[in-house]
């Protein structure tokens, strides 16, 4: 299962997050902390984990 690394656009905090894809499709992203869903996706911290070669 991929993780999404998220930032809080209300609260700032970063949230590393088990999404399914469905989940992460749907867009339904809360913030664990101060429940918002104003989540900002950081994508840097995915390409650096799943760097293949191709
Ligand atoms: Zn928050």
């Amino acid at each position: 299962m991929p993780n999404y690394e998220y930032k809080c656009l209300d609260c700032g905090k970063e949230s590393e997050l088990n999404l399914s894809m469905s989940e992460h499709d749907r867009g339904k992203i809360t913030c664990p902390a101060c429940k918002s869903a104003r989540m900002e996706q950081l994508i840097s911290a995915i390409s650096a984990k799943t760097s293949r070669k191709s």
